[in-house]
């Protein structure tokens, strides 16, 4: 098989804004995998909190293209075969493997699974704002059955944001700290939030904290854990201080991986979640062949951008529906060169 790849900017709606960072424009790295004359494709979208950029990436992709072999349907071997490292460039390796399966086979990727079509609805990301701003966003989101709201401001007026949003819809609501809240700060708001309605609280502690056991153990509403939970080998800890994982592909290195951490956070009684981060229709459509697998699906990721330039996931009702065409079912919009 040959690999290659190439970075990309993908301009955003309206700008993202999260405890930590924000910005207009998210950068990732496409990745084509090609078996004779058919080509399978994956996203790589490197998260900057782990030291992963699309040069990481993009050199992952080049060092080790050569390590693929040439049978696309033997994931495990591949996966033994790379480096550890680099997820969101393995991911984007493994999706485009997925790809070429499906493509050669005829079938789409969750079909070759054996999973149904239809998940879970996906949440609508309300970025972290003034509350009233929030509460403006979240009325022009009629198009969604849940809202998913980035606090984490550092200014004591988190609970403030969920009501000034709970004001403005019934909707179910769930929120993202990540990683913003001490134990105290967190033992405050998460009653307020019970109160509220909300459904749950998102990596309320920074990865790690020693009081995630204990919080876990006081909280009135479920908390789950994003950057506390990576791969499989993370689920067993997290099971001591979440009621549930946010899965990531571009965390988890792919598909393969993610499968095998849905089933053992089933087993360890977890709830189980699955995200995105900013990325084109080609990373949402690898993820929304397993939502299935999950409880709650937060796959907005294409549709913050101005323009998808990989359209073929489908939404529709709320949910991100994987295409029925072969591999991803998805494929490049190539700019109009008027
Ligand atoms: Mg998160």
């Amino acid at each position: 098989m040959e690999v290659s790849a190439r970075t990309a900017t993908l301009e955003l709606a309206e700008t993202f804004v999260i405890s930590r960072e924000s910005s207009d424009t998210a950068e990732v790295v496409f990745v084509e995998v090609r078996h004779g004359k058919v080509s399978g494709f994956g996203e790589a979208a490197p998260i900057d909190r782990y030291g992963e950029n699309t040069e990481s990436a993009l050199a992952y992709v080049e060092e080790n293209g050569d390590l693929l072999g040439d049978d696309p349907f033997a994931l495990e071997a591949i996966e033994q075969r790379l480096p550890p490292g680099e997820w969101a460039a393995r991911a984007a390796i493994d999706a485009a493997l997925h790809d070429l399966q499906g493509k050669l086979v005829d079938l789409p990727v969750w079909r070759l699974l054996g999973l149904e079509r239809e998940g879970p609805p996906t949440s609508w990301t309300i970025w972290l704002g003034e509350p009233d701003d929030m509460a403006r966003r979240a009325t022009r989101a009629v198009d969604f059955a849940r809202l998913k709201l980035k606090l984490g401001a550092r200014d004591g007026r988190d609970v403030e944001r969920v009501r000034a949003v709970r004001e403005v819809t019934r909707a179910p609501l769930q929120v993202d700290v990540n990683e913003a809240w001490t134990f105290d700060e967190a033992g405050d708001a998460l009653p307020q939030l019970a109160e509220l309605g909300v459904a749950y609280c998102e990596q309320p502690l920074p990865a790690g904290d020693p009081d995630g056991a204990r919080l876990k153990a006081a909280s009135p509403i479920p908390i789950y854990v994003d950057e506390d939970c990576h791969r499989l080998s993370d689920v067993a800890t997290c099971a001591e201080r979440a009621h549930g994982i946010n899965i990531k592909l571009a965390k988890s290195g792919g598909i393969r991986e993610a499968v095998r951490m849905a089933h053992a956070a089933r087993a360890l009684d977890l709830g189980v979640m699955l995200g995105c981060m900013v990325e084109s229709g080609l990373g949402i459509a690898a993820a929304t062949q397993i939502a299935s697998l999950c409880h709650h699906v937060d796959l907005d990721g294409n549709l913050l951008l101005a323009e998808d330039p990989w359209p073929g996931v489908e939404f529709n009702d709320g949910i991100q529906w994987p295409s029925d065409q072969p591999g991803l079912g998805v494929r490049e919009e190539v700019p109009d060169p008027r």
